[in-house]
């Protein structure tokens, strides 16, 4: 990378409530390398803060790059983000993250300068720039994991709403009296879908007495289940995953359908682990869903896909973010 031009150079951070990741990217978004850590968010935003500024010292350092020779950094953060001001107003999975001045910190700590945004809308915009060209004027981005969080460019640019909440489609509710959700209400798109939902649902029927091949693999009381176990099993013909994912998919349909309704995007993306692990098995479901719940005369040429950038998503769009913001 040495004949890179200084200050043509991007680092994306997608800092998550166990991990930090890190990459160094060029302008026209390509990885040059990247590092992580665990985020230690049980002692507090000052320690994750400075395990922030080591993750990306040791990501340009692995490029062989100085800081000195980064243009801009962008965040993805958990949690409701004043994207101006640099500001996480709050997370609710990092201990002590209320009103905490990210950017100001940050940049105390690299001297370089540092732009936050919300995590799913940050995945939002590397899908958008990284596989869509930047093209598309509508794009809504909704990711599945350990909860389930979205991202919407509307217009052309990232749409925050009134209280710079929106895109909370985790807690949609779409099945009223259903399981009880983190949020307090019930029957949420969370609740039911999230890799969280999904395993628990499984621990439940398991608990019941129903068999599963997962018990076999990972014994009784599956222990270090991980997402890509769900695959391994349906591949291996067990009925009772099948089902779950059946299911979670159709929910996710539902809400996809419900998008299109409301807001009648072009592409709608699904990504996070639970699709990164479960494409084959949950993309058709979720598509012929959607179709069946969008109105009549939506649904033409809009295109529902999955993301390819996995893992990546956070910290491409974390560049993405760094490389607008510094344009001007
Ligand atoms: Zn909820």
């Amino acid at each position: 990378m040495a004949e890179a031009t200084p200050k043509q150079l991007y680092v994306g951070v997608d800092l998550g409530g166990t991990k930090i990741l890190a990459g160094v990217f060029t302008s026209a978004l390509k990885l040059v390398a990247t590092a992580k850590s665990s985020t230690k968010a049980d002692r507090g935003p000052k320690v994750v803060i400075e395990r922030i500024a080591r993750v990306i010292r040791d990501a340009v350092d692995e490029a062989d790059l100085d800081l000195k020779q980064i243009k801009a950094v962008g965040i993805g953060a958990p949690g409701s983000i004043n994207s101006e001001e640099g500001r996480v107003i709050f997370s609710p999975n990092m201990s002590g993250w209320e009103d905490i001045n990210l950017r100001r910190d940050l940049e105390k700590e690299i001297d370089v300068p540092v732009f936050v945004e919300n995590d799913c809308n940050v995945c939002t915009l590397g899908v958008h720039f990284a596989e869509l060209s930047g093209k598309p004027r509508h794009v809504v981005g909704i990711f599945l994991g350990t909860g389930i969080g979205s991202g919407l460019i509307l217009n052309g640019t990232l749409f925050s709403g009134f209280n710079r909440t929106a895109g909370e489609i985790g807690h949609m509710v779409l099945e009223v009296g259903g399981p009880k959700c983190g949020c307090g209400n019930k029957g949420c798109f969370e609740a039911l879908a999230s890799r969280t939902a999904i395993f628990r649902r499984i621990e439940n029927l398991v608990k019941d007495g129903q068999k599963t091949v997962l018990t076999d693999m990972l014994g009784d009381n599956l222990d270090d289940l991980r997402s890509g176990d769900l695959r391994k099993a349906i591949k291996k013909g067990d009925k009772l995953v099948e089902k779950v994912i059946e299911d979670a998919a159709e929910y996710t349909g539902i809400a996809v359908g419900n998008i299109i309704n409301l807001i009648n995007p072009e592409y709608i993306v699904l990504g996070g682990g639970v699709i990164d692990a479960l494409e084959d098995e949950m993309m058709s479901i979720i598509v012929e869903t959607a179709k069946d719940y969008a109105m009549p005369g939506t649904f033409k040429g809009v295109e529902i896909v999955a993301s390819k950038l996995g893992d990546h998503a956070g910290i491409t769009g974390a560049a993405v973010l760094a490389r607008e913001h510094s344009k001007t």
